[in-house]
């Protein structure tokens, strides 16, 4: 169990109101205090003795006995039970959530946000030269490790974009995370990085990609290749509307739904 689903957990009964972040901070913790001193009975043991670790797992595992999806005796360890009534709470939300909260996913090409950025074709003007020292000099720091995915064995907590776009490239992801909680970011592969900055041409064309400016990200893209339609690319179900708006709301273009193809791929720039 993530601090994210202790969080979760906490929010579902009330005892939490801050971020979904995968962060313990101050707030958790009078959470997890609240919860102590609240279902004290359900308790294996008194946790005042308990390393943290084990506090945040115990606030967990109260939390889901409150909720009803019976984790076990309230010990702090993470063991089996409490894995399966995790995994019970989580795929209950989610299908809540996909009932409740999805709407259509509109303005594609014309969301408000995205007339911060340039046209594709007035790049230059809004970034400068491709491939200059500009083009690297912003940094997103990832509220969750990434897998590399021309490296699955490694993983960055950080990667470099163009300096204009390290703050809204930073909040798409952490608000990425405090949508879906990791569980549902690694399952759905919203964690696999598939690159930013690349000084190189279109592919298959004669004018310079928008990652020549590190203004592009792609994911995923082993299953969202290039030219694969809605039909077969991962990023075109509708489990990924929620990130697709995100990423919109920060003026991002996701190629899959303005383009019908790349769905690897989002950028800062408008065709039109
Ligand atoms: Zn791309």
């Amino acid at each position: 169990m993530h601090i994210s689903n202790v969080q979760q957990l906490m929010a579902a009964v009330g005892w939490y109101a801050g971020l979904i972040d995968n962060d313990a901070g101050p707030k958790t913790w009078a959470a997890i205090s609240k919860a102590e001193a609240v279902e004290r009975g359900r308790y294996s043991k008194s946790p005042g003795r308990w390393s943290k670790k084990r506090r945040l797992i115990g606030a967990g595992q109260a939390a889901l006995a409150v909720l009803g999806f019976e984790p076990g005796a309230v010990d702090g360890y993470d063991g089996h039970n409490t894995g399966e009534a995790l995994a019970a709470f989580l795929s209950e939300r989610a299908g809540t959530s996909s009932d409740v909260s999805r709407t259509p996913l509109v303005g594609v090409r014309s969301h408000p946000a995205q007339k911060k950025f340039p046209l594709q074709r007035d790049m230059g003007e809004f970034y400068g030269k491709a491939g200059g020292a500009q083009c690297t000099a912003g940094k997103v720091d990832l509220p969750f490790p990434m897998i590399i995915a021309w490296n699955r064995r490694q993983k960055v907590n950080r990667f470099s974009c163009h300096e204009k776009l390290a703050a809204p490239l930073t909040s798409i992801y952490r608000e990425t995370l405090s949508h879906y909680g990791l569980v549902e970011v690694r399952r759905l592969e919203l964690d696999v990085f598939g690159g930013c900055f690349n000084h190189r041409k279109k592919r298959g064309g004669s004018t310079l990609s928008t990652h020549a400016y590190g203004a592009a990200v792609d994911q995923n893209p082993g299953k969202n290749q290039l030219r694969w339609g809605a039909d077969r690319a991962q990023f075109a179900r509708a489990e990924y509307e929620p990130f697709w708006r995100i990423v919109m709301e920060h003026g991002g273009t996701p190629a899959g739904y303005a383009w019908g193809k790349d769905w690897m791929h989002f950028q800062f720039a408008r065709l039109s």
